[in-house]
This record gives structure tokens, sequence and C-alpha cells, in this order.
């Protein structure tokens, strides 16, 4: 199983006002535990700007833009010179991946980024993600690390997110407030009733509260990845939520990856196409093949690798859509040729097919 793990502020602070290091020890020796079962593991990880507050001695509470991310440059890799004494204890190599939200809205930043992450994940490296805060301004952020590890577990295309947080899941109403509030163990939909759940933010020193984490829910379990809130004080909550135990809140996913990743495919605009000839358009028709660029004898670009592209039969009839692996120069070099031949053409592959099978949907 491959799991996304976000760890909040509250989280890392253990109820206090410096990054706890007992805490971070724990969580590191609960997520060793899960990869040696096999699992493989992506953190997402708030803290910086604490991190930051701690070596500068003042706090981010009030302060300008300007401040908070001179707070999280100073902070960022304090944070992640700890991770990386502390992973060490685990025999870990940690490797710092920091994504603003122009890196999950342009497409080759988008492959780009999975493209390391895989590396890591194959070396068995510890991915360790945070948002860019140094150089994202409010237009350009994702804002919060809740909905940073929902675009995350897209990215990796996780099996499950697990959000621990200072709260012990999704509760009826306010437990502050409402001493006979109850823990919802499983949300089938988020529904507006659920939304009305949220009330406002949690503690001071991190963005999130259950608002952000609802929209995480919702993003992630869209994408067909289930999403578990829970509490980080829990001992050993990744490797028991991983084993299947129930704990926190279980947002359950709509529907699997594979479909909303072919409905997402047909929400996207395509202005560029491919031609295919006869034999290339009846498998991809008839089987759903994947599409060499053997089959293909015309590209109509400018597309880049990663858009979404028609795929015209003989007729010019449209026999599918699909995402390409190749950009339309590229693709235009390497049509009508054998998949072995890719490298020594282009000097580099991104593999034998030009769009995948499980990134086409038959029409
Ligand atoms: N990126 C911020 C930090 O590392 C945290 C954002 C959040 O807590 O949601 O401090």
């Amino acid at each position: 199983m491959r799991v996304v793990l976000k760890l909040g502020t509250s989280v890392l602070t253990a109820g206090s006002d410096r990054l706890h290091r007992p805490r971070l020890v724990e969580l590191m020796r609960d997520i060793s535990a899960v990869r040696a079962a096999g699992h493989e593991v992506v953190l997402v990880t708030s803290g910086a700007v604490l991190a930051g507050w701690e070596a500068l001695g003042f706090p981010p509470r009030d302060r300008t833009l300007a401040e908070k991310q001179l707070l999280s440059a100073v902070g960022q890799s304090r944070l992640m010179h700890l991770y990386a004494l502390v992973a060490e204890l685990y025999g870990l190599d940690v490797a710092q991946i920091l994504l603003t939200a122009a890196d999950f809205r342009h497409r080759t930043r988008y492959l780009n980024a999975r493209t390391t992450l895989d590396s890591c994940l194959r070396r068995g490296v510890l991915p360790i993600i945070n948002e860019n805060d140094a150089v994202a301004t409010s237009e350009i952020r994702v804002g919060d690390n809740d909905t940073l590890s929902a675009f995350v577990a897209n990215l990796a295309e996780a099996d499950l997110l697990v959000i621990l947080t200072d709260a012990p899941g999704l509760y009826t109403a306010d437990p502050r407030t409402h001493p006979d509030a109850t823990l919802i163990p499983v949300v089938e939909r988020v529904t507006p009733d659920v939304w009305a759940l949220a009330g406002g933010a949690g503690s001071h020193r991190g963005t999130g509260g259950m608002h952000t984490k609802i929209q995480a829910a919702e993003i992630a379990t869209r994408a067909g990845t289930p999403v578990v809130v829970a509490p980080g004080d829990a001992p050993e909550a990744l490797r028991r939520l991983v084993a299947g135990e129930a704990l926190g809140t279980r947002f359950l996913e709509n529907g699997t990856r594979l479909e909303a990743r072919k409905r997402w495919i047909l929400a996207e605009i395509a202005p560029g196409s491919v031609e295919l000839d006869e034999g290339a358009a009846r498998a991809v028709r008839e089987r759903g093949g994947s599409l060499l660029p053997a089959g293909i004898h015309r590209v109509n670009g400018p597309f880049e690798r990663g858009h979404t592209v028609r795929l015209l039969g003989p007729g010019g009839q449209e026999v599918a859509r699909g995402l390409t692996r190749y950009p339309s120069s590229d693709l235009a070099l390497i049509a009508g040729r054998h998949s072995r031949d890719i490298e020594a053409v282009l000097g580099f592959t991104h593999g034998p097919e030009a769009v995948h099978r499980d990134d086409l949907v038959r029409l």
C-alpha cells in the first residue's frame, strides 16, 4: 500500500510551543514499522514556520507575509535537519521536496514532481514534502498543508491519505462546547451536512482546523483515495491505520482511482490530436490497448507531455482520448517507429507507449 501521511504543526509540537523531539522519534518509528511491513510512505509535513520561530525567537502571529516567509526559509532547513537526524536512527534516508500550487497546475512540472517522488520510493528514500513557502505568495499558494496533502495523494496515486491532528477525528458537534458530541467513525460522502460540522480553524500554530481537513478529504476521495483524520497522539497510529484498524474518522473514496482518472481526462480540453492507422485504431477501440508510436501516422500539435490529446481513427473520427507521454515535437519524430527506437531517435525515453492504456478513455 502507498500511503501519504500528513503531520500538522499541532502534532509536531505535542501541545508545546516547540518541535517536540520525542514525538518526532515516535512518529518516525511508526513510519519505519510501516515501511518494514512492505508499504510505501510519503510524508507531508508542516512545522517550517514553527522551526523558524524557534530559531529567531519571534512568533508568526500577526506577522507580515515577508516575515512569515523569512521564518519558513529559516525553519525549513532546521526542520529537515531534525527529520534527517531522527530518520537516521531507523536507517532511513530522507529527501526534501518543496511544492507550490503552480507545480500541480503546470503539467510538465507535475510530471517532473511525480517522477522524483517515484524515484525516491523506488530507492527506499522517505520523501518529505512541504509547501515552498519562501516563494509562494497568496495567489500561487496551496495555502495549507491539509489541502497540499490531498494534492500529493493524487500526485502519488496513494491508496490512503492519513491526516494526523490534535483532534480525535470529526465530531457531531464541537466537543469543546458540546460535551455530548460523539465521534463520527465513517463519512461516506462529503455532503453539505458534513461541511456544516467543520466549525472554525483549530489551534493558532498551524493553518488548519477541521475545515481544511474536510476539504482535503473531498479532494482526495473524489480522486479515489480514502482519507483518515486521526489523533496524532495515538500510539502507532499509522501502523494501525494501514493494518485496517478503525481510528479517527474515515472518509470513503468516491469510486476507484482509475474511474476518477478517466473522468478527469474527459473533462480536459484537448486541442491536439494524433491520427492512428487502422490497426492501432482497432486495438484502441476494441481492446482499450495502449497506443504505441508505431500506430501513429500524423501528429497535430502543439501539445506538451501530459496533455490530453484526441486519438483519431483513419476516417477522422475520435476513437479515444488520453494523456500523452511525449510532447508533439517528440511524438512527430517517433511516429511510425518501433518503440525500441525511441531512445536512439530522441536520446531519452519516457517509456514505450505514446498513450498508456491507464491514461486512455475510449469513446
Ligand atoms: N507550510 C507551513 C509550515 O511548514 C504550514 C502550513 C500548514 O500548517 O498548513 O510551517
